[in-house]
């Protein structure tokens, strides 16, 4: 059921650049956007990204991010509620460009004088580089399989719990906002491990305490956690040479240590509870609140263990919509490169990648004929049944619990450049996600970086859409 929902998320340093009331005549002209999406915390996200990758053609100069010195907060917090924690949003430090800018409370008088609804954005900060915005950080970071600290954090650190229900606390106390976009673009230990290079994790006191609770045996987990990494990385190096097949191999670890399966569902939960939270605390607060559940590319599109963890219809018990990523350019490289290809040097190492490719896109319910071949995905994106079929597959999986507002991905930068970007395709993107069932769409991945033409495609989708 199409509820109107025409979102588009934006960075504060775009809208600044570019002045805030120019960036939204320009959006609703061009897109009828409705809602604002702005991230509140950039301590993950778009970054220092270069003049070429950002759009020249929204009638004001264009400012390369890269070297100058930007906030990481673009709110402001209050010490009193957050006394339960030690973790603390640091001031940005002095020479900071934009310091002190309030986002929401310059936001809100140009949205309401145009009819637009304003939503803060929070990704779930999970990388080292937040150490420089948060005082404390090292205290809710995890342990890894050999006992380490590690960069990410730790979903069951109570203190982590508690900073992020003072933040969103904070947020919703402060200002009248018309709801939060949260997301975590993490996904578990065995993806990670597989897709990522990173050491398993957390062991930490908290999860080995949560895992024993749920009869699992933390021990072998870290034990099992700590033979696949080592397997894994002989795989990579060459070093491995497993005389029963690299695949068969990967799985005889699994069936030795079953607990490692446990342990990358228990992540996921660990994950998901702290969004459980956050929805009750948003729900206590502002009823009237709407608390919109990101689920990033990895996750929505090609990560078959994410695939399998994540259940739409329990999702939908915990947020008011589901805003995945379907960016149909962009899907293409990053598919070749960031998947197919680590698992072909690895687990999958036995056959090619031209199988892998056809057997991916079967797999995930994609159409290879629609599709691009494995020759042509560094250089043309996927089609709009793409949009479709994922759109379609999730609508399916809430059960008309709750909205689905699929990200239509234009313009996103490849390197230092765009990839992709026909303005008929996003037109035609925005049609099929409708077509699927969408209520709603989300402009994306960032206003600064879209071009005036794929904008307009947007709004003439909508227009023709009725
Ligand atoms: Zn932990």
């Amino acid at each position: 059921m199409r509820d109107g929902f025409v979102g588009i998320q934006v960075n504060p340093v775009g809208l600044y650049d570019e002045g805030i009331e120019h960036a939204l005549d320009l959006m609703q002209d061009t897109a009828g956007v409705n809602t604002l999406i702005a991230y509140t915390h950039t301590y993950y996200g778009a970054h220092n990204r270069p003049r070429d990758a950002l759009a020249q053609d929204h009638g004001v100069p264009v400012r390369d991010e890269r070297g100058r010195k930007l906030p990481g907060l673009w709110i402001r917090h209050h010490e009193e509620r957050f006394r339960g924690t030690v973790l603390r949003h640091r001031p940005d430090p002095e020479g900071t460009e934009y310091a002190g800018h309030d986002i929401l409370e310059d936001l809100a008088e140009p949205a309401r004088k145009r009819g637009m609804k304003v939503f803060a954005r929070f990704l779930e900060p999970h990388q080292a580089r937040t150490m420089r915005y948060v005082e404390n950080w090292s205290q809710v970071l995890s342990i890894d399989v050999y006992g380490r600290l590690h960069p990410n954090t730790c979903f069951n650190n109570p203190e982590y719990q508690r900073f992020w229900m003072s933040s969103v606390e904070d947020m919703f106390k402060t200002y009248p906002i018309d709801g939060l976009q949260y997301g975590s673009e993490r996904c578990g230990p065995l993806s990670r491990m597989l897709f990522w290079d990173d050491v398993p994790t957390c062991f930490c006191d908290h999860c080995m305490a949560r895992a024993r609770a749920a009869g699992i045996n933390g021990e072998r987990a870290r034990e099992g956690f700590q033979k696949l990494y080592e397997y894994n990385l002989g795989l990579k190096n060459g070093t491995e040479n497993p005389v029963d097949g690299a695949f068969p191999t990967f799985l005889r670890i699994l069936l030795r240590y079953p607990e490692i399966l446990a342990w990358e569902q228990m992540a996921h939960d660990s994950k998901e509870d702290l969004a459980k939270r956050l929805y009750g605390a948003v729900k206590i607060i502002r009823p009237d609140a709407r608390f919109g559940i990101h689920v990033d590319h990895q996750q929505s599109t090609w990560d078959l263990f994410q695939r399998a963890e994540i259940d739409y219809g329990a999702l939908a018990r915990y947020c008011d919509f589901v805003k995945p990523i379907a960016y149909h350019d962009i899907a293409a490289p990053r598919i070749k490169n960031w998947y197919l290809a680590r698992a072909q040097k690895t687990l999958l190492r036995d056959t090619s990648m031209g199988l892998l490719a056809e057997a991916f896109y079967d797999l995930m319910g994609y159409d290879k004929t629609r599709e691009p071949e494995l020759n042509e995905m560094d250089t043309c994106g996927f089609s709009e049944d793409y949009v479709y079929r994922l759109t379609r597959r999730i609508v399916d999986g809430v059960g008309g619990q709750v909205p689905v507002y699929p990200g239509i991905g234009f313009d996103v930068p490849y390197g230092d450049d765009h990839f992709g970007g026909d303005p008929e395709i996003v037109y035609r993107a925005v049609i099929q996600a409708f077509e699927a069932g969408a209520s709603g769409i989300m402009l994306s991945r960032e206003y600064a970086e879209m071009r005036v033409a794929n904008m307009r495609a947007v709004g003439r989708a909508l227009r023709d859409l009725g």
